[in-house]
């Protein structure tokens, strides 16, 4: 798997940082030749190095999940919203017809 994640500058007055964007094979960054660290994907905010696949923080990871919860959320409720439709359909044609 190739490593996604991105890099940024480490010294808190760089110029460069959440500006310049390196890649996780750079170590160093090209304007104060401070170390890189592992940045979010999404918010630019450090993260510790646990693996490839953990390019974004706990907080993006946290938000892109409660998207998906309330995606299939939805469907869920359109779908039972559906079987309700179908169980009293005849009755309310019935209370329509008297
Ligand atoms: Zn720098
Ligand atoms: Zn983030």
């Amino acid at each position: 798997m190739k490593d996604k994640r991105i890099k940024i500058c480490s010294a808190e007055k760089c110029f460069n940082k959440s500006k310049r964007i390196y890649e996780s094979t750079d170590s160093f960054c090209s304007e104060c030749s401070n170390t890189l660290v592992l940045a979010c994907k999404k918010c630019k905010s450090e993260i510790a190095d646990k693996g490839p696949e953990y390019n974004r923080c706990l907080a993006c990871k946290a938000k892109s999940h409660d998207l998906r919860d309330k995606a299939t959320g939805g469907t869920g409720f359109a779908i039972a919203v559906a079987i309700v439709a179908k169980k009293y359909a005849p009755t309310l044609i019935n209370m329509v017809k008297k």
